[in-house]
């Protein structure tokens, strides 16, 4: 690859954040402006190579996996524009979420919803649809107002809200198959304070009651350590951004956050993975250390954690009425055929959407997304719980793990035939194609 981006020849493979996707690419080139996407783009057609963006390669599912030239945006970074009329503000798509409040808080905005970490790049992570939690919110893609992408010819385009809706429901949630994004803009709204309730529930009361409850509140989140009949329920109050803020003490976020959400957590992972008989007996233990707590805060503070245990997760985004049904179901199947699995089910809510290949499109969604320490074997726990979302209607989180292929897929999604059409436009060649694509998109 000689394009004037800067090239590296490979040195080392490239990897996911869980480790369960690994590649070794032909050349990492690291464009500093859109002028060196478009050329590295058209170079790599001529050569009749593949090019891959890569975000911070936080996908469980190996949509993000390079087959040549791996394209690392983390260059193309920072705001470059806000409108303060309209609330919006343009970023370049190599942006990590976690920078972005900072760069809105002089403005007074904020993003309206994010999902449980902010590590993703802005790009990778509306190209994925990954959601946050919150029944009257969709995915982070339905932020995007207006987004540019240089396309297989390595010409731009830009989808716009207002001038041509419809291809903004195209391309917002690409998969990275239509081109690289290279600009975003998005959607915000006032800096606002979340006010954050944490309580153990019995599972017998909260399931009858689930998607009930994700109507009652802004944002609703719930762990289910198996093998035990409590759960973890986090409910989020939007506050005015005027509203005084109750941090917890740094001490109480260190123990709460860091000390039993990670450093004693990844202990008990490692022995469970040891010893799974142990499991349900420390599940019961973590379970029940889970303290009740209120607290509020700088919206992004409370939306996100640091997540420094590793793990590989698979989620489906279901039909909201059917959530209940799953998650009994997933219980059964956990018991019947004797899984050990140390962590919880996370089961969130969201609007549904417009967007072709968001799986929210078209209906209220309830999203089931299930874990496995990563040094577990995952493949059968997942199959398994796969087999019932698929059953209930589910469409898997194209970020994470998932086996489906574009036979089951397509009669899931309204606009599947037409999304394969604006591929074959904007890329005829498959210069953004991988192994994941061709297996989700059958060509
Ligand atoms: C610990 C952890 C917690 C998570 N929490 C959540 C959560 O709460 N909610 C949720 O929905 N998901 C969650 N995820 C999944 C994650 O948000 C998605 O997988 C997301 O896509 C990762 O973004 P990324 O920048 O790492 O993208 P990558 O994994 O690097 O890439 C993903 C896809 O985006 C494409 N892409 C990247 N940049 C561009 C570009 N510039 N142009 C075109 N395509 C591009 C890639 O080619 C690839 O197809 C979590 C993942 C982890 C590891």
């Amino acid at each position: 690859m000689t394009a004037r981006a800067s090239a590296a020849p490979v040195d080392r493979p490239w990897a996911n954040w869980a480790r369960n996707q690994r590649a070794v690419a032909s050349s990492v080139v690291t464009p500093s402006s859109i002028a060196e996407v478009s050329e590295l783009v058209v170079r790599a057609a001529a050569e009749g190579r593949r090019v891959k963006p890569i975000g911070a390669g936080h996908s469980f599912s190996a949509i993000a996996v390079p087959v040549d030239v791996q394209v690392d945006l983390e260059n193309l970074r920072g705001l470059l524009a806000v409108d303060t009329a309209t609330g919006t503000a343009t970023f370049a798509a190599g942006t990590r979420l976690r920078e972005i409040p900072a760069l809105l808080a002089p403005h007074g905005l904020a993003m309206e919803n994010l999902g449980d970490i902010d590590e993703q790049s802005i790009a990778g992570a509306i190209s994925t649809g990954t959601h946050g939690s919150g029944s009257g919110f969709g995915a982070l893609a339905t932020q995007v107002v207006a987004l540019t992408l240089v396309t297989g010819d390595g010409e731009l385009l830009t989808a716009d809200r207002r001038t041509d809706p419809e291809l903004l429901h195209a391309v917002a949630v690409g998969l990275g198959a239509l081109g690289i994004v290279v600009e975003v803009t998005l959607q915000c709204v006032p800096a606002f304070v979340l006010l954050a309730r944490e309580q153990n529930e019995p599972l017998a009361t909260l399931i009858p009651a689930l998607h009930e409850r994700s109507l009652q509140s802004d944002h609703l989140d719930i762990y289910w350590f198996p093998h035990t009949e409590r759960a973890l329920v986090k409910t989020n109050t939007r506050l005015p951004g005027h509203s005084t803020v109750r941090p917890p003490s740094d001490a109480r976020r260190w123990f709460d956050d860091e000390f039993l959400g990670n450093t004693v957590y990844g202990a008990l992972c490692r022995l469970g993975a040891l010893a799974p008989q142990l499991v349900p007996t420390m599940n019961r233990l973590t379970s029940s250390a889970v303290a009740q707590r209120e607290y509020s805060d700088r919206s992004h503070r409370v939306f996100v954690a640091r997540r420094t245990v590793r793990f590989v997760e698979q989620e489906y985004a279901l039909p909201a009425e059917n959530l209940a049904e799953a998650l009994e179901r997933v219980r059964d199947v956990i018991d019947r055929r004797g899984f050990r699995i140390s962590f919880p089910l996370e089961i969130r809510f969201s609007a549904g959407d417009d967007i072709w290949m968001s799986p929210a499109n078209g209906r209220a969604t309830g999203y089931l997304a299930v874990h496995r320490y990563f040094r577990e074997p995952y493949a059968e726990y997942f199959a398994a719980v796969e087999e019932v979302c698929v059953a209930l209607g589910g469409r898997p989180h194209w970020g994470k793990y998932h086996t489906l292929t574009a036979e089951v897929l397509q009669p899931s999604y309204p606009r599947f035939e037409e999304f394969a059409a604006l591929r074959d436009r904007l890329d005829p060649q498959r210069i953004f194609s991988n192994p994941y694509l061709e297996q989700v998109l059958g060509s």
